[in-house]
């Protein structure tokens, strides 16, 4: 990292708070890849650009009161990080979380304005949610919830100015109550919202985009990278949520072997390949613990081969040829590395937002493990989002067909774009420095255009 660069992020660093470390943790890895950028071309320096992107443009910090259903009031905090709109309108999700913070969306609205300037579409970047806890609540509670959290947020949101989608805590049910108060206070039809139902102007695609969006992702790195495909190969994927179980989908329909996923309760290994029908059934209908996986293999008399220790994240410890964390953020530590890479994968590419630590991630570097960082890896989530924009404003549907052509286009260029840039700045195969140096140039430049 440049020295003059290195102190102004400490004294930065030392005027903030102790919820930010992820933050800074995720600005360090930026700072770091973009620094040859910032040698070989001084005019990043003269706009001073970077002190002007890691600073979001305003956060909306707000109180959410509702009533549950034994008719006791209850106070949650809502936030809004508007981060940049250099490309675009704002543009990022909600997570629905109880460790949802402001260090933790500023976190997340910074890696967004990359990702998004990534996909070469025109959206900025933006985060937000709540520490509402979905977990336990009835239906009825989150519709109370979702609309206590629009009337408040619907003042700072609008088709061409903000445009929130789903993220953790938060899906098609979710943005479908929210979609429903904004429409109620403003008495406005607009696409203000993506992930929204197909019923209603919703994309077709959108659940599938960021799971499918990995896999397409890692086939072209793989391609170019080794010139072997994912099928007949060992995958192990953490996590059993939205983009957890559409990446096991594209992995299953080109021929791979998922053998594991992950609730927040434990880890789900089956050497068989994992029932992804029944994964659906009880994550996504019944919204229940994987556990519930082995008593229905035993009731069906299967040979029971499936395993569940609850209490632990193991999943890898299982060996792979490629992995996919797709649960939260940090969940994959050195020691996992490590063992990954003993077993002997040879690719990991991060569904989840930042789930690899640094350490991680420098292990996988070092050992040339084939790496593609969240921003790129993920970012089939938010094109299809915008894909959703460009519906809306046209009044259009487009066909499954169209929408997954597109997102296997758009994930492609981006794996095209980040290795071009990787050798381009002599780190090539290195996907990190390649995606942030993209990201960053495409971000900045436009900053530069629009003046002070
Ligand atoms: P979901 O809420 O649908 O699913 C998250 C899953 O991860 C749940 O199954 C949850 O378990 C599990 N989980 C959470 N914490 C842990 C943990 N510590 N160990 C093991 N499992 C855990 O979220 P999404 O699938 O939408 O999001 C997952 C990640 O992908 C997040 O980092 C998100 O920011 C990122 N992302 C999501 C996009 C999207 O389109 N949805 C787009 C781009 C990024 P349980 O079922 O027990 O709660």
């Amino acid at each position: 990292m440049l020295d003059i660069i290195k102190n102004e992020f400490d004294k930065f660093k030392h005027s903030n708070c102790a919820d930010d470390a992820i933050f800074f943790q995720a600005m360090e890895e930026v700072i770091t890849s973009i620094t040859p950028l910032l040698e070989s071309d001084a005019k990043y320096k003269r706009y001073a650009i970077l002190d002007r992107l890691i600073i979001p443009d305003r956060i909306i910090k707000f109180k959410v009161t509702w009533m549950d259903d034994k008719q006791v009031i209850q106070v949650n905090t809502g936030y809004r990080v508007q981060f940049n709109n250099s490309l675009g309108p704002y543009k990022g999700g909600l997570r629905f979380h109880p460790t949802v913070n402001e260090g933790i969306l500023k976190f997340l609205g910074f890696e967004q304005i990359l990702k998004n300037s990534l996909t070469g579409l025109p959206i900025g970047g933006a985060k937000g949610g709540s520490d509402f806890d979905p977990k336990g609540k009835s239906d009825f509670e989150i519709m109370k919830f979702c609309s206590a959290f629009m009337t408040e947020l619907h003042k700072y949101i609008g088709p061409r100015m903000d445009v929130p989608a789903g993220d953790i805590g938060v899906g098609a049910r979710e943005i479908g109550y929210l979609f429903g108060e904004y429409k109620k206070i403003t008495s406005t039809y607009d696409g203000v919202l993506t992930g929204k139902p197909f019923i209603f102007g919703g994309s077709l695609m959108r659940p599938e985009a960021t799971g499918y969006g990995v896999v397409y992702f890692t086939e072209a790195m793989l391609e170019h990278e080794r010139k072997e495909p994912l099928k007949g190969k060992v995958c192990t994927v953490s996590g059993a949520g939205n983009v957890a179980i559409y990446t096991i989908e594209k992995l299953q329909s080109l021929g791979a072997i998922v053998v594991s996923c992950s609730d927040s309760a434990g880890t789900l290994y089956d050497s068989r390949g994992i029932d992804l029908k029944l994964i659906k059934e009880i994550k996504l209908e019944k919204r229940a613990s994987l556990e519930e996986y082995l008593s229905v293999n035993r009731a069906a008399n299967y040979i029971p081969v499936a395993d569940y220790p609850d209490g632990g994240h193991s999943v890898w410890a299982i060996p792979c040829y490629a992995a996919f964390p797709c649960a939260t953020q940090n969940e994959l530590t050195k020691v996992d590395a490590d063992n990954l890479i003993k077993n002997g994968c040879v690719s990991v590419s991060e569904g989840a937002n930042m789930p690899s630590t640094p350490e991680a991630t420098e292990l996988f570097l070092s050992h040339k493990i084939c790496f593609a960082p969240a921003k790129a890896a993920n970012a089939g989530g938010v094109s299809v989002s915008e894909f959703e924009m460009s519906q809306n404003a046209s009044m259009q549907k487009w066909s499954f067909a169209k929408v997954d052509e597109k997102l296997k286009e758009t994930m492609q260029q981006i794996c095209k774009r980040i290795a071009l840039t990787a050798k381009d700045y002599g780190v090539e195969g290195n996907y990190i420095d390649g995606a942030n140096i993209a990201g960053f140039k495409r971000v900045a430049d436009a900053m530069i255009a629009e003046g002070i």
